[in-house]
């Protein structure tokens, strides 16, 4: 006798059964999924890839989500290319009757004009100097402070999986990462940093990470890690 329970996704009808059965004089118990005609074993995974939603793929994944990215810092990017981030444009957007203390908002990194994704990554002034100089380190010197030339450069080599193309990607997470945190804290613990500290935040969350990696044995590698202060057999290995 089968068992089971219906959810109607769309025109489909997904169904999670059981079944009872006897095998050499056992009862057993069986559990399926039915995706629209499509019978198979229970398993987690093809639930899941029976009721997620699906969108067309897109052409930065690769920049935000790849193997060695620090997983809170490939979130974040996420969020910012989606501009799911709660700034200021999109708080004053949505209250239309704008009192005497929506009028004072603004930025608190640089006090000039109000926050929104263009301006803290990375053309409010304050984190323009910081990608000032955190871009000399990711070999990005002739990059504008604008995510949209950010985001054009990483895109056209987001195939390369060279230690340089690595280092790139996780320091402008890291960068977006700690400008954000940096206005959270001055908005909600009123405590501010200069621009050089957020930087020294920033070159440790990427050297803590690429002390963790496994990199090839080349000169050039060899280089790239001296640079980074990282030394020592555990680092370069020559498995790739
Ligand atoms: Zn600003």
């Amino acid at each position: 006798m089968v068992h089971g329970y219906g959810l109607k996704l769309g025109k489909t009808l997904i169904q999670f059964y059981y079944n009872l059965i006897i095998f050499s004089g056992m009862l057993m118990f069986r559990t399926g999924w039915k995706d629209g005609d499509d019978l198979s074993d229970y398993s987690s995974s093809g639930v899941w890839e029976s009721i997620r939603a699906r969108e067309p793929e897109v052409d930065w994944y690769n920049i935000v989500w790849f193997g060695q990215c620090i997983p809170r810092h490939a979130f974040f990017m996420w969020l910012i290319m989606r501009q799911k981030l709660m700034t200021q444009d999109k708080i004053l957007q949505w209250n239309h009757t704008r009192n005497n203390n929506m009028n004072m908002i603004c930025c608190l990194l640089c006090y000039e004009d109000i926050d929104s994704h263009h301006h803290l990554f990375f053309e409010c002034k304050f984190s323009a100097q910081i990608w000032d100089r955190v871009r000399i380190e990711a070999g990005m010197r002739n990059v504008d402070p604008k995510w949209s030339a950010i985001v054009d450069w990483l895109r056209h080599r987001a195939r390369s999986k060279s230690a340089a193309n690595l280092i790139c990607r996780l320091i402008v997470a890291a960068s977006a990462y700690a400008i954000w945190r940096e206005r959270n804290t001055r908005f909600f613990k009123n405590h501010a940093r200069p621009p050089e500290n957020v930087c020294d935040s920033i070159f440790d969350m990427v050297r803590y990470k690429l002390m963790g990696l496994k990199f090839k044995n080349t000169p050039k590698v060899r280089a790239l890690l001296d640079k980074w202060k990282i030394h020592g057999d555990s680092v370069v290995d020559d498995g790739g």
